[in-house]
């Protein structure tokens, strides 16, 4: 066999991108500096501090904006880091006041991220976890999209800094704040995600960051059982469960992961779920499509189901997507269901459908650069 030699000694190393120090937990920045020479250890948790209040409370993106740190210091830091944004390709504004970037943060990996107003407290960001989905709920259309990647904790944190830019909100504002809310409803099944959720959670909910405590922040899951428990533990999030069905037979159908973690081993998870009550309550979300899940009926098996968890129940009417084989249930019959519900002792409101026009509602999300793809991939197919 013969044998290959290497000579290394004229090979130059790719140069390495830097660091983004923007999506690193305080744990990891302090790590960071220290790393970097610039920092002794005994310094890092002040210094890391004095970052942190730079970066999430005032959102800068520059560190010579750091007024308070030696010159020499943010010279260092700026040849070793960045805090540059990612590149926002794509920006909406719907008639109703809805806001959706599409965001690059490498080749091939664009982010939706949607801005609702009105919804929370004042208003939520609805961010990704993935980009595509590795679950095929049918009538969601990034179950249409395979799993591109899981986001990292930087890409997720990089979905509310742009939101906030847009929005004009550093510093953290204190009160009157537009973005008071954040949930993971846009991309991707945030428990296949979860250490990088959970560090993006921690990075959100810091009060000298951005600031926006763990009760305005909701994971919502399609129901990965095992990862429940680990996901209140880790993120001490709100909780939101997509339902959707009362019954197996037709969850199956819906949300296919189902067969896997059927309806009852779902409702003994939520129960166990760490601080549920009346005043931290778990969301079912329930799609409303026509003709297949919105009988009186099935609005009644829904309390039963209910019973004895401090539940609410948010009613979305189904958004269609091209190509989408259901139909959104007619306004009457949602009303019907939500009077039920309400009767039965359960908080049921509809979610108004927001951002339609720009196809930023909930399910709808499914990256522009994927459909671009596949019609490239159409378009290259050779004639049948
Ligand atoms: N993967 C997670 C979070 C993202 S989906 C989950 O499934 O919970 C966020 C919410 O949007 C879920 O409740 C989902 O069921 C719902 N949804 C998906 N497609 C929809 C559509 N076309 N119309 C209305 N809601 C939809
Ligand atoms: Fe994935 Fe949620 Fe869509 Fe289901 S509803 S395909 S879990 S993003």
């Amino acid at each position: 066999m013969a044998s290959v030699t290497l000579d290394l000694s004229t090979a130059t190393p790719a140069p390495r991108a830097p660091a983004n120090l923007s999506g690193l937990t305080r744990v990891e920045l302090q790590a960071e500096l220290v790393a970097s020479g610039l920092t002794p250890p005994e310094k890092a948790r002040m210094r890391a501090s004095q970052l942190w209040r730079w970066i999430h409370h005032f959102g800068v993106t520059d560190f010579a904006a750091m007024t308070d740190v030696a010159k020499e210091l943010r010279a260092g830091l700026a040849e070793r880091f960045t805090l540059a944004r990612p590149e926002v390709v794509e920006r909406q504004i719907s008639q109703d006041g809805s806001r959706k970037w599409l965001i690059r943060t490498a080749p091939g990996i664009e982010i939706e991220t949607v801005y609702i107003p009105d919804v929370g407290r004042a208003g939520a960001l609805c961010v990704s976890s993935q980009v595509g989905c590795t679950l095929n709920c049918t009538f969601c259309h990034t179950g249409t999209q395979p799993l591109v990647r899981n986001l990292t904790a930087a890409e997720i944190i990089a979905q509310v800094q742009v939101a906030r830019d847009d929005l004009g909100e550093w510093p953290s504002p204190k009160e009157d704040r537009r973005l008071s809310n954040v949930v993971f409803m846009g991309m991707g099944e945030p428990l296949y995600n979860l250490e990088n959720v959970a560090a993006a959670i921690d990075i959100i909910a810091d009060g000298e960051g951005i600031a926006i405590s763990r009760r305005r922040i909701t994971v919502s899951t399609s129901g990965v059982v095992p990862e429940i428990p680990r996901a209140g533990e880790l993120t001490q999030a709100m909780l939101a469960i997509s339902l959707h069905a009362t019954n197996d037979e037709l969850r199956n159908t819906l949300v296919p992961l189902n067969k896997r973690y059927p309806i009852a081993e779902l409702l003994d998870a939520i129960r166990a779920y760490p601080g549920l009550s009346n005043a931290r309550r778990v969301t079912f979300e329930y799609v409303m499509l026509k003709g297949v899940n919105d009988s009186p009926e099935e609005a009644r098996r829904l309390v039963q189901l209910m019973k004895g968890l401090p539940a609410k129940i948010n009613l979305i009417p189904f958004n269609p997507w091209p190509g989408s084989p259901y139909e959104c249930s007619d306004w009457a019959t949602i009303e019907r269901f939500a009077s039920i519900l309400n009767r039965g002792g359960y908080a049921s409101p509809i979610r108004t459908p927001r951002g339609r026009d720009i196809l930023a509602a909930c399910g709808q999300l499914k990256s522009e650069s994927e459909k671009l793809r596949a019609s490239v991939r159409r378009a290259q197919a050779p004639a049948a």
